[in-house]
């Protein structure tokens, strides 16, 4: 991560008159990894993935499932853990020996202070026994967590805690809205990872936008709902900090649950997969391979139907991440001229990818259809150095955004050997893939992440979705698919999977023909890889159900996304049983985007309505709150046996 430097931030006031030093220190950086590592060659095929969880308090007398915040105690229990501080790993004591996988995993503090971030030990390699090896781990991880928490806490994975920012009590210990860094109404700082780097982070967001962050989600109208919702936990009466101001000046919209502090996003759980190429040209091609399966696959991972305490008419939490981080003023939003910034930006620091990077035969100039904003200036400098156009251009349009959190010390430090500016930049652009240069002076090559997906419910689909997006590289890599749409459509997509059941019920921008245009059979020179006249993009693509796009489709002449798997491993070698377990995986993937299993977004707001305390409102109360958590608990961290009632619709016959 490299993120949790210490030192002294600066405060917003100051931190902005350093930001040119710190983006032009950050380029210098990029050129010196990029000179020193883009000859990288035949790296290994290595991936990994990231875990959130959330770590849950039960409070067993009042009937109460709340968040713990003892992520930091937890954490350094883990850390002061022996076997798991060797490098290289044991084996642990609750193995039975079929269960002992590679290394011992590592947990990493995330933004909650409510949370933990797990992955493997080291990455996982491409055999069957390594991908097989995927679930194992995963549940490894939870039960490692669980011997380092106190008897009463739990982590679970959900991507948001349904009573976050609620006005009943959600955190262990109780804890009162009040701080300064956020000034939220709903959300204390103190449940923000009190490294030094959050706070300042939060607090730095507020300043630079002017205001408080706001977020609007629109509410589950249920039959008792009252219309028009006006969401009735905002106190417009409140004069604590002059941000009181904002919900007076309209900050919440009506039929919307709002939301006013980082947290509320960056205290979602996400299932987050990063994969090495093995050179700079491959990872930049798989970069945009990827990218038009972003929202797809946030769809099919739904699993966020509820925020602070009400049923939301949205199945996905990407959203309230992208606002809860949008720090762009008035100017830059174009709702002022410009002034005292730079651009119009579009979008938040936190979305959906703006542009293809790959100097692929294949891509197309009408492929990148929206105007890019980017920093002239960097891309010349970029470009002066050798950098070629497409890549210079990501990298200038990273680097529109200012610096969030700067510690004094570094600027006085040489920039040389090292990635701490550009990472500055780099890692506050959360877009939904992440190219990833090599960190200096390592031996670890160009990766992408792919960091759509929604955490599930249980390591089981943790385990199949991450199996499918490594399956999927592998059959864009031996087939040579094309996925490319116009990114104006991954755009548009992108909304649309936000809508309650849009894995059943909406229609997505899909590339109608992924193969490469056919050799000829004569054995003579190769089809030129782009036809000459390749006629209009529009032709390219159409709309498709997500069944269509991974199931197949006869009436569009697709193939589906699965079946291609399925394809590509008939064509490798591989053992019956390891088909079998894949099998498994790639059927959950299937079943949820046929309909024949729910997501986890279903299968939550099912069981609210369903909850004897429901009262047809929208609102979920403490017990609902708590028996759904107590049964996620169960889900997740149950011994693999679960009665049908409860996981049958989620999870099918395909559960190990
Ligand atoms: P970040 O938070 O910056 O996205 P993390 O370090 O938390 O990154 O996790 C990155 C993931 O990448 C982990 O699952 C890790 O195992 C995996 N990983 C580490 N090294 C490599 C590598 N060389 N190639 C591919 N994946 C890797
Ligand atoms: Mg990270
Ligand atoms: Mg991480
Ligand atoms: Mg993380
Ligand atoms: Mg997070
Ligand atoms: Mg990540």
């Amino acid at each position: 991560m490299g993120l949790l430097a210490l030192g002294t931030p600066l405060e917003w006031e100051d931190a902005k008159h350093h930001a040119d030093e710190v983006r032009k220190l950050g380029i210098q950086q990029l050129l010196e990894i990029w000179k020193n590592y883009r000859g990288n060659e035949r790296d290994v095929l290595l991936w990994g993935d990231e875990l959130e969880y959330l770590v849950v308090s039960y409070d067993e007398e009042k009937k109460h499932a709340l968040l713990s915040l003892r992520q930091a105690e937890i954490l350094e229990e883990l850390a002061n853990d022996e076997k798991l501080r060797k490098a290289g790993g044991g084996v642990p004591e609750i193995s039975k020996p079929e269960d002992v996988c590679g290394p011992m995993p590592t947990f990493h503090p995330e933004y909650g202070r409510f949370q933990i971030e797990s992955t493997p030990g080291a990455p996982f390699n491409l055999t069957w026994k390594d991908l097989l090896s995927v679930e194992k781990d995963m549940k490894r991880r939870r039960v490692i967590a669980k011997q380092h928490m106190a008897k009463n806490e739990a982590v679970i994975t959900l991507p948001n805690f349904p009573l976050l920012g609620a006005k009943d009590v959600f955190t262990h210990p109780p804890v009162v809205a009040d701080g300064s860094r956020s000034r939220s109404q709903f959300l204390s700082d103190v449940v923000i990872n009190p490294h030094i780097r959050f706070p300042t982070l939060s607090a730095n967001i507020r300043s630079r936008r002017g205001k408080k962050v706001a977020i609007n989600m629109p509410i589950f109208y249920d039959e008792k709902t009252p219309r028009p919702f006006r969401d009735p936990t905002i106190d417009y009466d409140r004069h604590l900090f002059p941000e009181d101001d904002d919900v007076r000046n309209g900050a919440a919209q009506e039929g919307h649950i709002y939301m006013d502090a980082m947290g509320f996003g960056m205290g979602c759980c996400c299932l987050q997969i990063t994969l090495q190429a093995k050179n700079i040209v491959e990872a930049r091609m798989l970069y945009d391979q990827l990218c038009p399966l972003g929202p797809i696959m946030l769809a099919l991972t739904a699993a966020t139907p509820i925020f602070k305490g009400f049923l939301a008419d949205v199945d996905v939490r990407w959203n309230v991440i992208s606002q809860a981080v949008d720090d762009r003023t008035d100017e830059e939003k174009g709702l002022k001229p410009l002034k005292n910034n730079r651009f119009v930006i579009p979008k938040s620091r936190y979305d959906s990818v703006s542009a293809y990077i790959s100097q692929d035969p294949r891509f197309r100039p009408e492929y990148n259809d929206t105007d890019l904003v980017i920093d002239k200036d960097i891309k010349k400098t970029l470009m002066d150095d050798g950098m070629d156009e497409n890549l210079a251009a990501h990298f200038a349009h990273l680097f529109i955004r200012d610096p969030l959190v700067i510690f004094q010390e570094t600027l006085d430090e040489s920039p040389e050997g090292k990635a701490d500016h550009f990472e500055n930049l780099q890692s506050t652009n959360w877009q939904h893939m992440r190219f990833k240069p090599p960190p200096p002076g390592g031996n670890i090559g160009w990766r992408v992440e792919f960091r759509s997906m929604e955490i599930q419910l249980t390591d089981n689909e943790n385990a199949a979705f991450a199996i499918f997006i490594v399956l999927l590289t592998r059959a864009i890599l031996s087939y040579g698919l094309n996925f490319y749409i116009p990114i104006s459509k991954v755009d548009e997509n992108m909304a649309t999977a936000h809508r309650r059941g849009a894995v059943l019920t909406e229609k997505f921008w899909f590339r109608k023909n992924l193969f490469p245009p056919r050799k000829p059979t004569n054995g003579g020179t190769p089809a030129p890889s782009r036809p000459a006249s390749p006629g209009p993009v529009e032709r390219e693509y159409c709309l498709m159900t997500i069944d269509e796009i991974m199931n197949g489709s006869k009436t569009n002449e697709f193939v589906g996304l699965i079946p291609l798997i399925e394809n590509y491993l008939d064509t490798v070698n591989v053992d019956v049983v390891t088909r079998c377990e894949l099998a498994g995986y790639l059927s959950l993937v299937s079943k949820r985007a046929s309909g024949e299993l729910q997501t986890g977004a279903a299968w939550i707001r099912e069981f609210v309505r369903a909850h004897p305390d429901y009262r047809g409102d929208s609102v979920v109360s403490q017990s609902i709150n708590y028996d759904l958590i107590k049964a996620l608990d169960r889900l997740g961290n149950g011994d693999g046996v679960l009665d049908e009632q409860l996981c049958g619709r989620l999870l099918g016959g395909s559960r190990a």
